[in-house]
């Protein structure tokens, strides 16, 4: 096992390879509190993807209702339960990741979900914590709350997936830190699919090889973001670069919101991976179940995001999420005004920092006519 450094968990950790992180590192932010679960993403995905033989129950992108909402079937809650209650102590990871954690003659705390398990991705939809009680009604504030968790594969920092495979078949790109399977070198053991906490691997039984998101990389080297990123109704979604912790810039949108604002968080980093997709946590879920899911870093998080509209810099970045097809490596904000950037400083997209709002008028005397049912 080689030592290496997870900033997430801001110490170092055991893992199997030595650290080699990527060019630049594929990564995403997504603003769950505007997910609408209408899974267009997901179909997004699957209709450009996963339309073959063998592969018609993988979702390589799904959005499950949190906290009864899984795919497969308890693939977070499964998991936590085998590693066990850990400790955060002033942001630092002071339990074992699932490395650490493994067993002898294991290189993953792990396990493999059954058939069954994916057969019904829509379990737990729309379900709240602390439920209504029956002729009850509702009134505000209430404690029955539920979030809708759109995930893919987080394209790891320290894949378990990679670390699992007995073959060397998964491989992480040096120029963008993408996580791909060598379908010639896989031979469908499925240790990957055992080893991947957010179970985001799948197996195929007609090819006997095992599958998973390749992020759209054809997309990506022309500049484009991934399917499932520019079909979003919600707008949630931004992708992009996070640079190496030691080389954040300030003017990256991505590094902004995740190392310099810290308003978009890892899902659960404690499993030690440094997944890089990065969520801004719903800030209507009580924290305790928060801060199990996203890490320690979600009370200031929640903060930052409800004062927003104080800082324009914030306000300006998530109005730019989901504005362009294109890959925005470069922001400037110019007054009211968010412009994103290429890497040559040229302008690809601008947007108002604040959600422009028009109210029409009642009636209009020139045209004679009524025009909203509120006088
Ligand atoms: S999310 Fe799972 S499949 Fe994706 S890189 Fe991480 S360990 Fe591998
Ligand atoms: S398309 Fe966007 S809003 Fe719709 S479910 Fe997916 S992530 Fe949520």
């Amino acid at each position: 096992m080689a030592r290496v450094k997870n900033w997430q968990l801001g110490r170092e950790m055991s893992y199997w390879y030595p650290e080699a992180r990527p060019q630049r590192q594929f990564a995403a932010v997504f603003d769950i509190n505007k997910c609408i679960a209408c899974q267009t993403c997901t179909l997004a995905c699957k209709t450009t993807w996963t339309s073959g033989r063998g592969q018609e129950y993988m979702l390589w992108n799904n959005v499950e209702s949190k906290p009864y909402g899984f795919y497969p079937l308890g693939w977070d809650v499964r998991l936590l339960e085998l590693l066990g209650a850990q400790d955060w102590k002033d942001g630092r990871y002071e339990g074992r990741t699932l490395f650490e954690s493994a067993a002898a003659g294991e290189r993953v705390l792990g396990w493999r979900p059954e058939e069954i398990d994916y057969a019904n991705p829509n379990v737990g939809e729309d379900d709240c914590a602390v439920g209504v009680a029956k002729g009850a009604h509702m009134t505000l504030p209430h404690m029955s709350w539920f979030f809708y968790l759109a995930r893919m594969c987080n394209h790891c920092t320290y894949p378990a997936c990679l670390a699992s495979c007995p073959r060397g078949s998964i491989y992480k790109r040096p120029e963008d830190g993408i996580v791909l399977v060598d379908q010639g070198r896989c031979r469908g053991y499925q240790e990957c699919v055992k080893g991947c906490p957010y179970k985001k691997v799948f197996f195929n039984p007609v090819t006997k090889t095992s599958e998973k998101c390749i992020a759209c990389y054809p997309k990506q080297e022309q500049g484009l973001a991934p399917q499932c990123f520019v079909n979003c109704i919600g707008k949630i979604r931004m992708s992009g670069h996070l640079s190496r912790p030691d080389a954040v810039r300030a003017d990256n949108p991505i590094d902004w919101l995740v190392h310099v604002k810290k308003v978009a968080l890892p899902l659960f980093p404690q499993f030690g991976l440094e997944p890089n997709v990065y969520y801004i946590p719903p800030v209507n879920v009580p924290l305790p179940f928060l801060r199990q899911v996203f890490g320690p870093g979600v009370d200031a998080a929640v903060q930052a995001y409800r004062h927003a509209a104080e800082d324009p810099d914030l306000s300006g970045l998530l109005a730019l999420l989901g504005s362009t097809e294109l890959i925005v490596p470069r922001f400037q904000r110019r007054g009211e005004t968010m412009v994103g950037l290429g890497e040559n400083g040229l302008e690809l997209v601008r947007v108002p920092t604040r959600e422009q709002v028009h109210v029409r008028e009642y009636a209009n005397a020139s045209r004679n006519v009524i025009q909203t049912n509120v006088p």
